[in-house]
């Protein structure tokens, strides 16, 4: 199963004790992803807890006609759901007028406001796998609803950001920090935790990463410095020889020929009495510099 759907059945456990707050549950489920025909609610969904959740509350709460018909859809079910013959139910949801409004009424304590976004998050809610993305959103078909669902998740201290897409008002989340937030508030702690988990791993993973490339980034540039300082030691050899170089660069040109693949500080720490990593670089800038001459002096006679 996929995270998100493992994340919608752990939402679906948690328990929800009072009236008004299975109220609140109902609503978000609805008024985010419920479409409305007449006096019928409709809502699908994959999940057969979000299925059975939702059958429960409106048994529990309203005295309304439930259907649910079963569909296979590529290798998913699908539950459709009907609800009918119940206009309390459709005032709180605020599916009572022609376009889906906020019914305020049922929102007004914050155990409720909560609710409904547990509702909205199991009724068009989606959140990827984070080893592959942090990207969490909720759709809905209903435009009367987004400004007061954005407000709404405002007050929690979540911004959601919103496009449109295929004709949905699309509520996304980037940001591990902030999916956290967002599953804290649906109340998906193990999730939270399974998340939690899966960040530090893909940290750790991408520090590794970044080490290993910041090595062989070193490794490549003590490669060029090498190639560097034997080209210039060539030079001085086939030309005035090493032993003409001034008496303090001779010994590092001499541990430098022998020990190419050294660093500076290997090369430096070689050396009787040794010397700093700096001093060993210096001498080898020397070094090239000489080197130089003596190619631009031997380029000179060419003309
Ligand atoms: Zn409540």
């Amino acid at each position: 199963m996929s995270f998100a759907y493992n994340t919608k059945t752990e939402v679906c456990a948690i328990p929800t004790e009072d009236k008004h707050c299975k109220k609140a549950l109902v609503a978000g489920m609805l008024a985010i992803a419920g479409s409305k025909s007449g006096d019928v609610v409709k809502f699908s969904t994959e999940n057969i807890r979000v299925k059975d959740l939702l059958v429960g509350l409106v048994g529990d709460l309203y005295k309304a006609k439930v259907e649910v018909v079963a569909s296979e859809r590529m290798r998913a079910t699908l539950f459709g759901i009907e609800i009918s013959n119940s206009k309390e139910m459709l005032e709180d949801i605020g599916m009572d007028t022609i376009a889906v409004h906020f019914n305020y009424d049922i929102l007004k304590r914050d155990c409720c406001k909560r609710a409904f976004i547990r509702g909205a998050f199991l009724g068009g809610g989606s959140v990827t796998d984070p080893t592959k993305s942090y990207h969490m959103e909720i759709s809905t078909k209903h435009l009367t609803i987004r400004d007061e669902f954005l407000r709404l998740l405002m007050r929690f201290g979540i911004k959601a950001k919103n496009m449109e897409r295929n004709g949905y008002h699309v509520f996304y989340i980037k940001g591990s920090e902030k999916i956290q937030d967002m599953l804290a508030l649906i109340g998906a702690n193990r999730t939270t935790l399974k998340f939690v988990e899966v960040k530090i791993n893909n940290e750790v993973r991408n520090n590794v990463n970044r080490r290993q490339n910041c090595e062989l980034a070193n490794m490549d540039k003590t490669a060029a410095a090498a190639s560097e300082h034997k080209k210039a030691l060539d030079k001085i050899n086939t030309t005035i020889g090493i032993d003409f170089l001034p008496p303090d660069l001779e010994p590092i040109a001499w541990t430098r020929l022998e020990n190419m693949e050294a660093t500076m500080s290997e090369l430096g720490g070689m050396l009787d009495p040794p010397i700093t990593k700096s001093a060993v670089s210096r001498k080898l800038k020397k070094i090239i510099e000489i080197a130089k001459t003596l190619e631009q002096n031997e380029d000179n006679r060419e003309y």
